[in-house]
């Protein structure tokens, strides 16, 4: 009698492993999340018709290398805990991408059935396919699942654990590689088997597979093992990884996924798939094709619609932006005429409303951005101009796959790096991945934009929709330098190629694009009123603490008298009264704000933040950066969105005229510190510094070393740096 039987779920991010966990197990676990949050694995038990057994959903991989943690783990898992079976979850109407970690689950010999998922999905889109054929062609069990519905569950659960109890021994299938390489898989193979070199837990196989592809890991663990047979397996694949790069130019890891992709494409070929899509949609799409993906006019189209985009944005949230900022300041006035003056009144109107106010002003702008996005999206433009950009890419050492991270990122407006990192897992050369990974934050991402709208509103009014479209190409060709200098230098190698189908377009559903524009809207909102939040707290309270000294303030107590001194003495005492009298007193009143404002900003300066802010000067004066704005930038490291609500701190805090309703674009504009150059070199610096901080853990996370994180922060911040010296100090000298 064996133990229980356990099954283990296995499949690419987002091909349903948690929804067909959850329908099996009756667990409500959390579904939709994004790309590896979670690296756990999570267990639960199924029973159905005298079945019954252990279930375990792994984390989504796209393939068994050593990149990244979920694949380490998923291939311990399987190593280690040997389960009976796995069912890769494979989605339809993705096949051939899918089939790419199915093929590398086969040469690893693990015994296995395929859930073919989303077919109701793959169907709508009209593509059908002959699971059955498949099945025969890969030579492994394939059940079509609606893992939503549960459509099809029973029968693959029943399928799987037959499928486990006829095979206990994992048998890894035969992939050729190429006469030379299938050469030294028998030759080393054999060496493997000789040796009893992990043959234990490893089919020899795959271990001489995964010395072929230099697999850090499993070097690791086989030199561990018995160092000698590790150095002679090493010596033979070296003598023929030098023999490949003499006849066909090429490195044994790029030749295996080269066949493993021919490998899949062969099996595709023989009538796996269907495509069932309406004849006349396929036709007009074609047609549309030609125009918007003409090598000449596409790329002309393409920039129209950018311009069209921000011209939109820009005309049709001009009246939201400004009511929301008057609301705001309507809200600063409420809270300053009804609170007592204190510690409390000045964080709840400098630190929470002016800071928050700042970010949440800008919520019209996203709205209205993200709102075109979802429509260039959901008709399947945003496909197209991957598809264009890729021409574009492959010049800069980069791969089709990239412009998608980028445009993520928002390449196109208000993306986000995290996701976009994330998205570079698709990504097969190590390379490519990094140097696409390390510059995806150079996007203008929705942290960044209103950073940009606010200075390009102040200082560049004019032409707003005109300047947001250059900023997007300058973001682009930075990028796309900054990868070609790293495919150069630190990251130097091949290219892979790239194929990428286009979807047929399709009509977007209005209902669609609101819930689109809403989600993004919202997670906008919801870090504004949490993180942003805390950190606009936080930077208040450094800018607020330590006080003046007693001493330091007496100072002003003593100019403040005096003024009301030599003021004639019939006049009223109080500035409150002034204004009702004459120019003399009119005149006092102005006085006694002079100081007020010069002890506000003396306290600004005296603060922690101020101090930081103010010793940075010593180098930011290069790009003409004043110390206020070097206090928004270094927050700016925790959120970009802070940078704004900073400055909308330091200002108010900085200031204290009454008159003052401002939004902060008018204060700036009216600041005589501020100029158009000044404000065109803080917009380079903040597209191009450090990326936030969670986009550098995501960054350390994905490229697997701390060193990528910290070599991010200080590339793009020298490389900001340098780009806003230039335009500054050339910019005012010319202007
Ligand atoms: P995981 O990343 O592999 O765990 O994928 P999830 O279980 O989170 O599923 C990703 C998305 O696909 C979710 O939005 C699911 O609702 C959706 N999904 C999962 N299975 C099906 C299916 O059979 N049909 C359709 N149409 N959608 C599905
Ligand atoms: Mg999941």
């Amino acid at each position: 009698m064996r133990n229980e039987l356990t099954i283990a779920l296995a499949g690419n991010p987002n091909s349903g492993k948690t929804t067909l966990f959850n329908a099996l197990t009756g667990a409500r676990q959390h579904v939709g999340n994004y790309p590896g949050v979670t690296v756990d694995t999570k267990e639960g038990s199924y029973t159905k018709g005298g079945l019954s057994c252990r279930l375990v959903d792994l984390p989504g991989i796209y393939s068994l290398s050593p990149y990244s943690e979920e694949e380490v783990v998923a291939r311990d898992y399987l190593v280690n805990q040997r389960p009976g079976v796995i069912i890769n979850i494979v989605d339809a109407s993705n096949l051939e991408r899918n089939l790419y970690l199915s093929c590398q689950f086969m040469e690893m010999g693990v015994p296995m059935v395929i859930a073919l998922n989303m077919v109701d999905a793959a169907k709508k889109r009209g593509i059908e396919i002959d699971h059955e054929r498949l099945s025969a062609l890969i030579g492994l069990p394939v059940c079509p699942v609606v893992a939503r519905s549960g459509q099809g569950i029973t029968e693959l659960m029943a399928t799987a654990i037959a499928h486990a109890q006829e095979h206990d021994k994992w048998q890894p299938a035969h992939i050729s590689y190429g006469d030379d390489l299938d050469a030294a898989m028998l030759d080393l193979s054999t060496m493997i088997e000789e040796g009893g070199f992990l043959t234990r837990d490893y089919p020899a196989r795959w271990t001489a597979l995964k010395y072929l592809e230099k697999d850090d890991r499993h070097l690791e663990i086989g030199a561990k093992e018995d160092h000698a047979l590790s150095s002679r397996l090493l010596e033979k694949v070296e003598q023929v990884a030098r023999h490949l790069e003499q006849t066909v130019g090429s490195e044994p890891d790029a030749m295996i996924a080269d066949h493993r992709y021919g490998f899949i494409k062969s099996i595709l070929k023989q009538n796996v798939v269907h495509r069932t899509m309406d004849p006349d949609r396929l036709y007009m799409s074609d047609r549309l094709d030609n125009v918007l993906t003409n090598r000449f006019a596409g790329p002309l189209i393409m920039l129209l619609v950018l311009l069209g985009l921000y011209n939109f944005t820009f005309t049709y949230s001009a009246l939201p932006v400004a009511w929301s900022a008057t609301f705001f300041s309507w809200l600063g006035g409420v809270a300053d005429t009804f609170l007592a003056e204190g510690y409390f009144k000045s964080m709840l109107i400098a630190g929470v409303i002016d800071g928050i106010g700042g970010v949440l002003g800008f919520v019209p702008l996203i709205m209205f951005m993200f709102f075109g996005i979802a429509l260039l999206e959901d008709t399947g433009y945003l496909a197209r101009v991957a598809f264009m950009m890729d021409r574009v890419f492959r010049i800069f050492g980069l791969h089709g796959s990239s412009v998608m991270a980028y445009i993520i990122s928002g390449g196109i407006a208000g993306g986000c790096a995290v996701p976009g990192v994330m998205a570079t897992r698709t990504l097969r050369s190590p390379k490519e991945r990094m140097a696409t990974l390390l510059t995806v934050p150079f996007m203008n991402c929705g942290a960044k934009l209103p950073v940009l709208a606010l200075l390009v509103g102040a200082f560049f009014s004019e032409n707003q929709a005109m300047y947001m479209f250059l900023f997007t190409l300058l973001a682009w060709l930075m990028a796309l330098l900054a990868a070609k200098l790293l495919r150069l230098t630190v990251l130097r190698g091949e290219s892979t190629p790239f194929v990428l189908e286009l979807p047929p377009y399709r009509f977007p559903t209005f209902k669609g694009l609101l819930i689109h524009t809403w989600e993004k809207t919202w997670h906008y909102i919801k870090k504004a009123g949490t993180v942003i939040l805390g950190i606009s707290i936080l930077l208040w309270a450094m800018m607020t603490f330590p006080g003046l000294p007693d001493s330091e303030r007496q100072v002003f107590e003593n100019q403040r008298q005096e003024i009301i001194r030599q003021a004639s003495p019939q006049l009223p005492a109080s500035p409150e009264d002034a204004g009702q009298a004459g120019p003399e007193a009119r005149a006092m009143q102005k006085d006694l704000l002079e100081v007020a404002n010069a002890e506000a900003e003396k306290a600004l300066r005296y603060s922690v933040a101020g101090r930081i802010g103010t010793a940075l000067e010593k180098i930011s004066w290069l790009p003409g950066f004043d110390w206020r704005t070097n206090i928004a930038l270094v927050g700016g490291f925790a959120a970009k969105e802070v940078i704004i609500s900073t400055l909308a701190t330091s200002y108010s805090l900085g200031e204290v005229d009454p008159e003052a309703s401002d939004s902060l674009g008018e204060t700036l504009a009216k600041d005589r510190s501020w100029d158009a150059v000044k404000a065109l070199s803080v917009i380079i610096f903040v597209m191009f510094y450090a990326p936030c901080f969670v986009t550098v853990a995501c960054i350390v996370k994905e490229a697997g070393s701390w060193k990528w994180g910290l070599f991010s922060m200080t590339f793009n911040t020298l490389f900001a740096f340098l780009l806003s010296t230039m335009v500054y100090q050339v910019g005012s000298r010319l202007f």
